[in-house]
């Protein structure tokens, strides 16, 4: 059985960027924009934006012919245990052993690590289901390795996390994509929650005791 984990509400860390006209964008691609109309006393918007502004989901068919889309990325690959590692320096990342199921979120504070296609693999040999970071892409300039072998084993990538007052350490990740149907990626709501395993006494044989 999967384990489950305590959650309470206020132990959450927001670690979305917040979208607006300033939010950084990837060269090239559409800026966020919110164009306000009122009438009659009511609000309404027209967004106009990238299915990759600000903090958001790389699903596997960001890859020309790979699936699934956003839409049909299991939940499973959206709450998950998570490993949040720092980097000293900007050589490439060592990587934890045990990465069966959870998610491996690297906080380069603007340091720009970025992942080999190599060791993306190895990332993905170890059975992760998704990688974040901070930074805009999980790739050197001017190479699209990793994301190939991330997307191509169907590990999610999550992007520009904002993650300045976060430790390192293990978080039970909560990602909440927009649900565009079979979309490429789009831009997510996401929580850290400290990570504490909910242990069910109930299951225990009677006159055990308690662990
Ligand atoms: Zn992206």
């Amino acid at each position: 059985m999967s384990p489950r984990f305590v959650l309470d509400p206020d132990e959450l860390l927001d670690v979305t960027v917040p979208l607006s006209s300033s939010t950084p964008c990837w060269p090239g691609d559409q800026p966020f924009e919110r164009k306000v109309t009122v009438d009659g006393g009511f609000v309404t918007s027209k967004l106009i934006m990238s299915s990759h502004s600000g903090t958001h989901l790389d699903a596997p068919a960001h890859l020309d012919d790979v699936f699934p889309g956003v839409s049909d990325v299991s939940p499973r690959q959206l709450v998950l245990p998570a490993i949040l590692v720092e980097h000293p320096d900007s050589r490439e990342p060592g990587i934890p052993e045990d990465l069966e199921g959870k998610a491996l979120l690297f906080k380069t504070g603007g340091r720009k690590v970025f992942l080999t296609g190599k060791r993306a693999r190895e990332i993905a040999e170890k059975g992760a289901y998704l990688v974040g970071t901070d930074a805009m892409t999980v790739d050197p300039p001017g190479s699209s390795n990793a994301h190939t072998a991330l997307l191509g084993a169907s590990v999610c990538i999550l992007e520009n996390l904002s993650l300045e007052k976060v430790e390192p350490g293990e978080y039970l990740l909560l990602c909440f994509p927009l649900r565009i149907t079979g979309g490429d990626g789009a831009p997510a709501r996401v929580f850290l929650h400290p990570l504490v395993e909910f242990r069910d006494s109930s299951r225990q044989k009677p006159g055990s005791s308690p662990r």
